[in-house]
Order: C-alpha cells, then sequence, then structure tokens
C-alpha cells in the first residue's frame, strides 16, 4: 500500500530532481498544492536536523563572498519534525562556495547541482544550499521559511498596502526593482516590525505585528543559569566538575544539578545513601567554581499515588527538587491528572519537568486537562518546565503559549545528560519556548538567583 508518507517522499524527489527552478521550498509547495493534507512526513527531528545543519552554517558564514546564511523551512520556525534541510546563503558568485561545500569533509555525494542551487548527503540527510544574489536574499528567505499561512497573510498585508508580494520581493509594478535583500527592510516597507521565524505559523502574529503587540521573546542573553541536569551520579556522563566547568564557560551565574533520585526509568539513579556524599561532591565543585553558584538539586519521580519517591525528611536537604512522570505506559488520564495534582501541592516541588513527557519522534505526549495542570501551577507556585533535550522538546510551543497566558511561571533547561550537549539544548528549549511566545518575564531562570531561591522558600513555608 502506499501511504501518503511514501507519496510525499516521492513527491519531494520527483521535484528536487526535476523542478530544480520551482521558487518556493518542497514543503511549501506541497502545503500549497494540498492544503489538507495531513501527513506522517518522513521528517527529521529537529535535534539531528539543528545537529547537522550547524557545523554546515559556520563554515558558510565564514567563506568569502558569502553575504550571510541561515536555515530556512521548518528547521529555522523550529517544528519538532524538520521537512526540508534548506539553507539559503546569498553569493554573488556560488561557484567557488559550492566547490568549498563539496570538499568539506562530512560532506558526502552531491545529488544535484545548478548555478545557484547544490544539494548534498550529509549524514544520510539530504541537504540544499541556495546561493541567491545578495539582491534578491531576504525575498528568498522569506519565502522557502514560511509557514504558508504567514506568507500568505504578508501578501495580503502588502496589497492593502499597495504592494505585490511575489517570490522575488516587494514590488510596485512600476518597473522599479523588488524590495528583496533583507526580510528586514520586506517588513520595514510594509509598516511592521520584524516577526522572528518561531512566530510565523499563520497564526496572529500579523495582527499582533500590526498593533505593535509581538513579544519580546525570550532569547539566550536572557538566560542566567540551567535548572536541570544530570551526572555520572546518576545517567549522565560527566561529573559534577566537568558539567560546572562547561556551565561556567557558557556565562551562567547559577546551575542546579539535579540527578533522577528514586527508581526512575532512568539506567541509574541516585540512591539514598549517595545524598550526603553528593551534597559533598557539590561543595567541592563550588569551591573550584566560585564565580558560579551550583544549587544541589534532584528530578524525583511521582509515584502512582502522586506521593513522591524519596522521603521528605532527604528531600529537605535538596535545594531544589524537580519532579516527573517518566512512566512509559502511564495510566488514565484522570489517575495521571491526579499524580500532578498531588504532587503540584507538595511544598517541595518547585518545578514539573517535560510535563507531556513526550518522546520525539516516537511517543505523543499525555492527553490531559492542561488548563487544569496550568491552573494548578498558578495557585500552588509550581514551574512548568520547556525541556530542551531533542526527545522532550516539552513543553512545546503552543503549550508553553497557555501556561504563560494562564500566568503560570516556566523554566528552560536543558537536561543535559553531558557537558557538550548543555549549550545546544538549552538553544532547543528556547527555540520551543520562542515559538510559545515566551518573554523574559516569564522565565524564571532569566532571573537572579536570589529570585529563585525565594520562589522555592515561598512554596516550601506554605
Ligand atoms: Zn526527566
Ligand atoms: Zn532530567
Amino acid at each position: 500500500m502506499t501511504t501518503a508518507a511514501d507519496l510525499l517522499a516521492a513527491v519531494r524527489n520527483h521535484v528536487v530532481r526535476q523542478v530544480p527552478g520551482l521558487g518556493v521550498s518542497v514543503e511549501t509547495a506541497i502545503a500549497r498544492a494540498l492544503p489538507g493534507l495531513r501527513t506522517n512526513a518522513p521528517g527529521i527531528p529537529l535535534g539531528r536536523a539543528v545537529t547537522i545543519v550547524e557545523p554546515l552554517l559556520d563554515r558558510l558564514r565564514g567563506m568569502a563572498g558569502v553575504s550571510w546564511a541561515e536555515p530556512a523551512g521548518s528547521l529555522r520556525r523550529g517544528e519538532d519534525m524538520v521537512g526540508d534541510i534548506e539553507i539559503v546563503a546569498p553569493a554573488a558568485d556560488p561557484r567557488t562556495v559550492f566547490d568549498d561545500v563539496i570538499a568539506l569533509p562530512g560532506t558526502g555525494r552531491s545529488l544535484y547541482r545548478s548555478a545557484r542551487r547544490l544539494y548534498v548527503l550529509q549524514d544520510n540527510v539530504q541537504i540544499g544550499i541556495r546561493c541567491p544574489a545578495p539582491e534578491a536574499g531576504g525575498a528568498i528567505l522569506l519565502h522557502l521559511t514560511g509557514s504558508p499561512g504567514h506568507v500568505d497573510h504578508l501578501a495580503a498585508a502588502a496589497s492593502e498596502r499597495g504592494w505585490h508580494l511575489e517570490p522575488d520581493g516587494l514590488r510596485r509594478h512600476d518597473g522599479t526593482p523588488p524590495i528583496a535583500s533583507t526580510e528586514e527592510e520586506i517588513y520595514t516597507v510594509l509598516g511592521l516590525p520584524f516577526v522572528a521565524p518561531e512566530l510565523r505559523e499563520g497564526d496572529d502574529e500579523l495582527d499582533a505585528a500590526a498593533h505593535g503587540t509581538l513579544p519580546r521573546l525570550v532569547t539566550r542573553q536572557d538566560i542566567r543559569g540551567d535548572l536541570h541536569m544530570h551526572t555520572d551520579w546518576s545517567d549522565g556522563r560527566d561529573s559534577i566538575a566537568a558539567m560546572a566547568r562547561t556551565a561556567a564557560g557558557l556565562g551562567y551565574e547559577y546551575i542546579a544539578i539535579t540527578d533522577h533520585a528514586g527508581h526512575s526509568a532512568a539506567s541509574r539513579n541516585l540512591t539514598r545513601d549517595d545524598v550526603g556524599r553528593q551534597a559533598e561532591a557539590v561543595a567541592a565543585a563550588r569551591a573550584s567554581y566560585p564565580q558560579l553558584l551550583i544549587l544541589h538539586g534532584c528530578e524525583v519521580d511521582i509515584l502512582p499515588e502522586g506521593t513522591l519517591d524519596f522521603p521528605d525528611r532527604l528531600l529537605e536537604e535538596f535545594d531544589i527538587v524537580l519532579a516527573s512522570l517518566h512512566d512509559r505506559a502511564g495510566h488514565g488520564a484522570d489517575r495521571l491528572l491526579r499524580r500532578y495534582g498531588t504532587a503540584m501541592r507538595h511544598p517541595l516541588v518547585s518545578i514539573i519537568t517535560h510535563p507531556t513527557n513526550r518522546l520525539v519522534p516516537h511517543r505523543a505526549g499525555y492527553e490531559l486537562d492542561w488548563d487544569q495542570v496550568i491552573a494548578w501551577a498558578v495557585e500552588t507556585g509550581t514551574v512548568l518546565e520547556v525541556d530542551g533535550a531533542p526527545s522532550h522538546l516539552d513543553m512545546d510551543g503552543p503549550l508553553a503559549r497557555r501556561a504563560i497566558t494562564a500566568g503560570a511561571q516556566i523554566c528552560i533547561d536543558s537536561d543535559a545528560h553531558r557537558t557538550d550537549t548543555l549549550g545546544r539544548q538549552m538553544d532547543l528549549g528556547l527555540t520551543m519556548a520562542r515559538r510559545g511566545w515566551v518573554e523574559p518575564r516569564h522565565v524564571v531562570n532569566s532571573r537572579p538567583i536570589a529570585d529563585i531561591r525565594r520562589l522555592i522558600a515561598a512554596k516550601r513555608s506554605r
């Protein structure tokens, strides 16, 4: 049987091979042609796509003759599953750029090459590189980034203002050349502020832009610390000291070491006997990295009755307690909801990690009454997490937006299990949060550590 996914793969291959001059990305073309089509598109998980594309972007940005380089499509918008990996890198003369890309170690077969387009295989993933003329780069990036809904709304806004938004830029049809060199310029000419790619979903973002109510999205510079990471005391790879050193290098003011406590599904957990010894190890790391404040925390499992998998007298010894449901099979929605309710009312629980417990790309998250969970978070002063681990990306943008709209506080964490993912997974968490219209004021770890200590103490004294 031919599935929609097979069909989509066939169309994608066909279009890439046969219609290289197509002005939009393949995913955009398909979405336009078949707007109702829901496919299990054979996509690439966002975390993997970012890992593959970032080194190439860095190389392109350093090449002579390349004005700038940006990913496009669903990757730039930060969707969980990326359709096509495409990069826009304007250059007056793409020949040497393409020669250099093909010569890079790690670049596999070249699948297709024309004057301004190159498709290569990297890590068995197809990557398209477009090098438009610099004066056309912004328009191409805008169209390839989409979403189709956003571009359609922008085209409508252009018409209202006497312009025509076309694949090669913003035109007047009076013989003057199109406005196309940067996206910023296109938005500005239409009297709109720049709309961040993570917001371009074709929802209400252009209304917000027109009314001056776009969010001031949280950025990496706003993040002062990371409240969720694992070490070799549980299932992490690296030591407390190594994680501290890397976190200090990222410019953080504070971190929390939060190994799995109790009997979670992790391959190794912190035992009751470990707690005191780990506290000493944290104290030793504090002495080595005095510029970084290190909280001794844990990520404890929520048991079937909603109680926690460590006794309170032990949990009280931690500076911060994160709680999570790690169940694979889970229970019915009512029972899960009750477990969350009980755990969130627990005075020692400051943060609920990866609340939907989805597993990208294999398992969807719990289907719960999220408005109730969010209401409890507000009522009990419990923080909801946006977890940047590639398999979590949890909460996702829409749920994070519901949470902040209802007044919940969130944190954005890496949930890193090794030093080399501390930065990248924080960035993935930020991408999810930005897709949720999250501003620094909603994010507890954009605040000084004293504020976070106050928040923990306030709940503990309830
Ligand atoms: Zn976890
Ligand atoms: Zn964790």
